[in-house]
């Protein structure tokens, strides 16, 4: 039993040792790969809240396209049946493009005010005014707030820079410029469909070359954002589309000029013009949603990578610390054999392989208090080899190391119980410890190991007590009320000793005996 606590003890300072090995770098590595995984959860974070936005937007920009269309027909004088009929399909459509407007920024994160006053706005517009008494004006407006909200959004979800702090250019083109194109050109168109006789007058042809111009500004700029974006890009398609609007718009530019310059005044200019913005409007509609679809791509793919590097990193974590734990326990079990082997010899004698008195003084102590605990009794047996300087004197002191050996194993074959200790305490003295024994069951112990010694029949012509080598034995049962001190304990054993060979040597002294 102590035996086992102080194994226990040492059990428990290894694997305090192997806590801290495996715990600290575990703790490190969980510590940096945290670290990683929120970062990239935030860029996650980031995207996704983008990519919303973005959808705000877009479905911003429809329901101004259909607004658009609807300026255009309520400025056409000549209503007939199938333009009536037109208009009111335009506006279910606008009501539904409303309906999911609302839907799609009720998603809107972080700023509820800004939030509630699209939400607000969305349901003043959902009121019949605008449906059934609008006007080019009221529309126009409508137009603007519209392309204010798409403009702050685009700020709001961090939508005009990306993660590396460049702005984005197809944003700048789906949230500005190419919304603002479209307003131009339905501006012309506008003021193309409201002429007598399709006819232009001079302030209605100084409103079109002040669009025209507005035009050719932010072609320039788109222009530009597009050479930058084609510079790092395959992007065949919107290059495609690029040039068919660019084709488009400066048919309309070429052509307002021309009729202009030249002063004619045909009759027909105002719906030539009329067709052309129309068909411009279609162009640039088609680079809009080219131009959004590729934003789209750029953003999902950043964030299905993200997705998969947070992904990584949970593993790459996770397998981390398996290894780690992993190559603790093999260096620690590999480590343990040799540990207890070194352990061992520390607490060994080499010579008789018995525990040594560094190991006595250990145990006694220990086994003293565990068994008061226990309330059992604890025999201690002091044995001394008889006249053993006159054998290494006969024989030889390599005889005399035989004859210590010899001794040596019958006291180790004669403990019977694991609790049972045998130790070489010093020279040719050694020590038994032996619990649960009574006075006789302890004398008998005792002196069956002195008969064993005899019986190995080792001669020893000039021993005083027998032919053979002998021991002597000062024997103590404590009893667990009477425990003292290790000291007092060691002592009383070695009166009884004293006493043994006092009397002749070759005998069990029992300390009560004395008393
Ligand atoms: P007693 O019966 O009174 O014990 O007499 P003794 O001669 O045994 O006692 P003493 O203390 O006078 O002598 C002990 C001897 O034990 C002296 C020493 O040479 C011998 N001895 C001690 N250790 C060893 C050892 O490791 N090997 C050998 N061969 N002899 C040892
Ligand atoms: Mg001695
Ligand atoms: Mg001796």
């Amino acid at each position: 039993m102590i035996f086992q606590d102080i194994n226990k003890n040492k059990k428990n300072k290894n694997f305090a040792y192997f806590v801290a090995l495996t715990v600290a770098p575990v703790l490190a590595i969980v510590v940096m790969f945290s670290y990683a995984f929120f970062h990239i959860r935030d860029s996650v974070k980031f995207t996704s809240h983008e990519i919303t936005g973005l959808r705000v937007i877009a479905q911003i920009e429809r329901t101004v396209f259909n607004i658009q269309k609807l300026r255009g027909l309520i400025c056409t004088e000549d209503a007939d049946e199938k333009s009536t009929e037109y208009i009111k399909n335009i506006k279910e459509d606008i009501s539904k493009d409303l309906a999911i407007l609302k839907e799609y920024s009720a998603f809107i994160e972080n700023d509820t005010s800004f939030k509630n006053e699209i939400l607000k706005y969305i349901d003043s517009l959902g009121n019949p005014y605008l449906l059934e008494y609008t006007n080019y004006y009221y529309l126009t407006e409508v137009i603007h707030d519209f392309m204010k909200f798409s403009n702050r959004l685009s700020y709001h979800c961090k939508l005009v820079l990306d993660p590396n702090m460049n702005s984005y250019v197809l944003i700048d083109n789906v949230v500005f410029l190419l919304p603002e194109l479209i307003e131009y050109n339905g501006q012309i168109r506008a003021v193309t469909s409201s002429t007598q006789n399709s006819v232009l007058v001079t302030n209605q042809r100084e409103y079109i070359g002040t669009q025209e111009n507005k035009i050719k500004e932010k072609l320039e700029k788109l222009n530009y954002n597009l050479s930058r974006y084609y510079e790092n890009r395959d992007s065949d398609k919107i290059k495609e589309v690029h040039n068919g609007a660019l084709k488009a718009q400066d048919a309309i530019i070429g052509l307002a000029n021309n009729k202009f310059l030249s002063g004619e005044n045909l009759s027909y200019e105002a719906s030539e013009i009329y067709n052309i913005a129309t068909k411009n409007i279609e162009f640039i509609i088609d680079l809009y949603n080219e131009n959004l679809k590729n934003l789209n791509d750029i953003l999902e793919k950043r964030l299905n990578k993200d997705r998969e590097i947070s992904i990584f990193i949970i593993l790459a974590g996770f397998c981390s610390i398996l290894f780690i734990i992993f190559i603790n326990v093999l260096f620690y079990r590999r480590n343990r054999k040799f540990i207890n082997k070194i352990e061992e010899l520390t607490i060994t004698d080499a010579m008789t392989t018995l525990h040594n008195r560094r190991y006595f003084d250990l145990v006694f102590d220990n086994l003293l208090k565990a068994q008061k605990r226990a309330r059992q009794t604890l025999a201690f047996v002091i044995v001394d080899i008889d006249n053993f300087k006159q054998y290494n004197d006969t024989y030889g002191h390599q005889a005399g190391d035989e004859a210590l050996k010899a001794v040596a194993n019958c006291l180790k074959n004669s403990l019977k119980r694991e609790g049972d200790f045998a130790f070489r305490l010093g020279g040719e003295e050694f020590g038994v410890l032996c619990t649960g024994l009574d006075d006789s069951q302890a004398f008998d112990f005792a002196d069956g190991i002195r008969k064993k010694v005899e019986e190995e029949k080792i001669e020893h012509k000039k021993s005083t007590a027998s032919k053979y080598v002998t021991i002597s034995m000062g024997l103590i049962v404590i009893k667990p009320e009477l425990i003292n001190s290790v000291n007092d304990v060691y002592r009383c054993a070695d009166e009884a000793l004293y006493r043994a060979k006092e009397n002749g040597r070759n005998k069990v002294v029992v300390y009560n005996e004395m008393q």
